[in-house]
């Protein structure tokens, strides 16, 4: 097990203190990394360094807008003063929105395309800016772990979400390409693997899956079939996966989309 560790090293994270992303941040931190937690929410993420300090670990906060070259440069610049360089990024500002989400009441044909452009630009560009800016660093350093975050929808488009799953789709062929560029121009020590988290009941994605009065709706119902394991995931469930991924122990895998969905991904439904 003695590879099995990221002690020691420096770890971003982008939309840090989102639901995933802190705990996350809580998990790589009681690992013994040194977390920098990016976000535009500021406060939330101060809150977060606070907490992770007060439970004996490090961690900074910094704003930082992943749509915003020069807000990520500035960012960079502030980590690699304060830590000195960059171990592992982790790409974890994403999300959807009910804007860019077809319904009964919004159907597809009429879906604004600045909703759309959003999602497709915080899911995909807001992966690509910050590996531009903190991929630097690491490929002067000549090693490093990027970490993206794809989906489900990455796999097989979800109904509804259209720009969330072409978003996801492009996170996922984002990983490879990366992986392939950094092995083959900057270092085969430089690793970009992507997790696809299946379905764990969040903020983001709770007015899909819950009534107002806390029942399933009939998309929860039918995530809850087509997952074997029968149940919604936790976002602690992540965590093994990540701290893996940038771990020596997985010192021979990038490019990789690792699933972690309970089994929603093997099965057809029959
Ligand atoms: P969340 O909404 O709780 O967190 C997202 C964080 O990103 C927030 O803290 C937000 O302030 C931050 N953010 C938003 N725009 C930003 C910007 N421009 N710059 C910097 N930070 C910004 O979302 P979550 O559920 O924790 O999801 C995290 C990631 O995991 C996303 O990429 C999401 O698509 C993905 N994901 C989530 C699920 C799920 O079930 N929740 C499943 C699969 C994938």
């Amino acid at each position: 097990m003695a590879n099995f560790h990221i002690k020691g090293k420096t770890a971003v994270i982008t939309g840090a203190s989102g639901i995933l992303c802190s705990t996350l941040a809580r998990e790589l931190a009681a690992h013994g990394a040194k977390i920098a937690l990016l976000d535009i929410a500021s406060e939330r993420a101060g809150q977060l360094a606070q907490e992770i300090n007060g439970a004996g670990a490090e961690a900074v906060s910094f704003y930082c807008d992943v749509l915003n070259r020069e807000s990520i440069e500035k960012a960079g610049q502030a980590v690699a003063n304060r830590f000195g360089g960059v171990d592992i990024l982790i790409n974890g500002a994403g999300g959807n929105k009910p804007a860019a989400t077809a319904s009964p009441e919004l159907s597809f044909f009429d879906l604004p395309g600045d909703a759309l452009s959003w999602v497709l630009n915080l899911n995909l560009m807001g992966t690509i800016y910050p590996t531009q800016v903190f991929g630097r660093f690491m490929a002067k350093q000549g090693s490093g772990c990027v970490v993206n975050i794809s989906s489900m929808a990455a796999f097989t488009p979800l109904t509804n979400t259209v720009a969330y799953s072409a978003a996801k789709a492009a996170v996922s062929n984002f990983t490879q390409w990366m992986a392939v560029y950094f092995s083959q121009n900057c270092s085969p020590k430089i690793r970009v693997n992507a997790i696809a988290p299946g379905f764990l009941l969040t903020q983001q994605n709770d007015y899909l899956l819950k009534n107002p009065d806390g029942s399933d709706t009939e998309r929860g119902r039918k995530i809850i079939s087509g997952t074997p394991m029968g149940r919604y995931g936790l976002p602690a469930e992540l965590a093994g996966a990540v701290i893996f991924l940038c771990s020596p122990a997985a010192s021979f895998i990038t490019g990789a989309v690792l699933p972690i969905d309970g089994g929603f991904s093997a099965y057809c439904g029959v």
